[in-house]
């Protein structure tokens, strides 16, 4: 027995000792701190953190990993406020509510994670799908899955036919009566409850559908979908549980009695009045506004049959607003996270949000902000993610081009670290 502890403790001593660092040498840093590109800089990484941080190239001891980044520029882990990891859009998905199991939403959720982390996302927030996608982030937290760090809701909350009802557009004898369990609630009290049973689930934070939505079976894409009572109960619930909240809005009235609520983040926000953009200034609302899903929904919405016929009219209107709503409200000041709603178009091509959002009129350092510090922030993460710092998570990311000079190299990131550990290289 003795000499099995004395050789563990000879095994821990030792391995304690050469402990492989990675010594990175990155040719251009972002750190997500500072605005400015700093040539020639070198990440230490040890186990999952960053060590050191220094300028030029360090050379790497014997026993070090060395990682060439020197003709690369080098950012931090990536994060993608809105997807949906569950599923991707594709002409059957309709169908497919009543075809696919949970196994198998899960296996596939599995494929669609591993786009997104291969894409640079390193983090995301997962605004809702049935619930496995708990399961997939716990997977992935156990090393047992490779994906991004997931930040999930579970289920969305909706009210009765809402956006987010999973029961929209069944045949009525399969419809029931879905309860807050389910997330459908029609009052205060029901608000309450969907929050906590969220909690237990194991939701991270929450998401409700505070207007009509684009993709569901229904008619109205923009109508208010919970009065300022149930809003209030679910936002000041989630505040006893540590949990923020996200809104999905794309009319007025609906955007506006959240923001009024409290609401952390709104999404989407398309038809956001100047008032609501300056009462969000106020309130210190971030807007999430997914440019990718709105281009993505109205080009397919041309293909015939595609989309449900309710479903075409709404992408057609909604879609294309997306950028331009984007443009006056982060010129007016409201405070922007990154967020493309990937599962609504294809997964791994979250990268082409930056495009749009610097057509739109945003600087590309203030996009890749948007995309790492700012989202860090909100997530409760600012000490472990969103910067290249020392003692922060080692999440690294680096493209072929400096994203300053050419903004579309984001959408083919060429090297991947998450947690200390490499996923992509090339
Ligand atoms: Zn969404």
């Amino acid at each position: 027995m003795k000499k099995i502890y004395l050789f563990l403790l000879v095994c821990s001593i030792a391995l304690h000792v050469h402990a492989q660092r990675t010594v990175i040498h990155c040719g251009n840093l972002i750190d997500g701190k500072t605005s400015d590109v700093q040539p020639q800089m070198t990440l230490i990484v040890e186990g999952n953190k960053i060590t050191h941080i220094e300028k030029g190239f360090t050379k790497p001891g014997s026993a070090d990993k060395l990682v060439d980044l020197s003709k690369k520029t080098v950012l931090p882990g990536l994060i993608d406020m809105h997807v949906h990891l569950e599923n991707e859009t594709n002409k059957d998905q309709n169908l497919q509510r009543f075809t696919l199991n949970d196994a198998d939403i899960a296996f596939r959720s599995t494929v669609y994670a591993k786009k997104t982390l291969m894409a640079g996302f390193t983090t995301v927030r997962d605004l809702g799908g049935s619930g496995v996608n708990i399961a997939l982030r716990n997977a992935i937290n156990q090393g047992l899955v490779e994906g991004p760090r997931i930040f999930t809701a579970g289920k969305s909350i909706a009210t009765t036919g809402g956006h987010a009802d999973p029961t929209n557009g069944y045949r009525k004898d399969l419809m029931g009566d879905p309860g807050p369990k389910e997330g459908v609630i029609n009052s205060p009290e029901e608000a309450r409850q969907a929050v906590r049973q969220r909690y237990k689930d194991g939701s991270d934070m929450i998401k409700i559908t505070a207007t009509g939505g684009v993709l569901s079976i229904a008619k109205d894409g923009s109508n208010p979908q919970f009065t300022d009572e149930e809003l209030k109960a679910i936002i000041e619930t989630a505040k006893d549980y540590g949990m923020h909240t996200a809104a999905h809005a794309h009319g007025v009235e609906g955007m506006k009695r959240a923001v009024m609520a409290g609401i952390t983040t709104i999404e989407h926000g398309t038809k956001m009045t100047e008032e609501i953009m300056d009462l969000m200034i106020q309130k210190g609302t971030y807007f999430v506004p997914t440019i990718s899903a709105g281009k993505f929904v109205a080009e397919q919405a041309k293909v015939p049959g595609y989309y449900h016929p309710l479903v075409v009219p709404k992408a057609l209107e909604i879609g294309p607003m997306i950028q331009q709503t984007f443009s006056k409200a982060y010129k007016r000041g409201v405070k922007i996270a990154f967020g493309t709603d990937a599962g609504v178009y294809p997964h791994g091509d979250n990268g082409k949000e930056f495009t749009y959002m610097i057509e739109a009129g945003m600087p590309a350092m203030e996009a890749i902000k948007s995309a790492t510090v700012v989202s860090a922030g909100i997530l409760g993460m600012s000490d472990k993610i969103g910067t290249l710092e020392v003692g922060k998570f080692a999440d690294i990311v680096a493209t072929d081009e400096n994203p300053l000079k050419n903004i579309r190299t984001m959408e083919k990131v060429s090297f991947v670290m998450k947690d200390g550990v490499i996923y992509k290289q090339i």
